[in-house]
């Protein structure tokens, strides 16, 4: 997408804050998941000091926020990260991956979205150590569903789904199989 030259025009052109938010929404997935274990660590050991813990939610919610914005401007267009780390049998691993390409699409229908955030949510009201633990669990589920994005974006050419259109999902039990058999390759 983007062609440098060194000569100071093209920097002025694309400024290092430019390039920093480029490289954050390439890694905002790794971000998330970041944040998440964050989170999970913050609810097992919260600071003494409530403004500290009040400081480190607040400074969380930001980094989560920005990743994701920075994540959603990322996928709307080519990335030269993406681009050079694109693997070399992308086709194989879409076959490989392609319970992840399901979800990344399930996961967008409100009758998946709803349930889960319920059980996201509501775990957290859990009592005792055990409630704790089921809660810590619950939230991980997350990290899983993001490596399911990321994956799908980065091989969003060989998804069976978007490529078919059939299927995403509608009548679909857990295992999807619209694989497709020729294995073109699209690039
Ligand atoms: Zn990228
Ligand atoms: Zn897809």
């Amino acid at each position: 997408m983007i062609v440098r030259g060194g000569d100071a025009m093209a920097d002025a052109a694309y400024p290092w804050s430019a390039r920093v938010a480029e490289r954050w929404g390439h890694l905002a997935p790794q971000a998330l998941i970041v944040a998440i274990v964050g989170v999970i660590l913050l609810r097992l050991h919260p600071p003494t000091d409530p403004m500290m813990a009040l400081g480190v939610s607040v400074a969380l919610i930001t980094f989560v926020v920005a990743s994701w914005l920075l994540m959603r401007r990322h996928d709307r267009g080519l990335c030269e990260h993406c681009m050079a780390g694109m693997p070399l049998n992308p086709s194989q691993l879409a076959v490989r991956y392609k319970r992840r390409f399901w979800l990344s699409h399930s996961g967008a229908q409100p009758r998946y979205v709803i349930p889960y955030f319920a059980v996201l949510i509501g775990s957290s009201f859990l009592p005792g150590k055990s409630g704790l633990l089921i809660w810590s669990l619950v939230q991980t589920s997350m990290i899983y569903l993001i490596l399911a994005y990321a994956t799908h974006r980065r091989l969003q050419p060989w998804c069976p789904w978007c490529r078919g259109g059939d299927g995403g999902g509608e009548d679909d039990p857990v295992a999807p199989d619209p694989v497709p058999e020729d294995h073109r390759q699209l690039i």
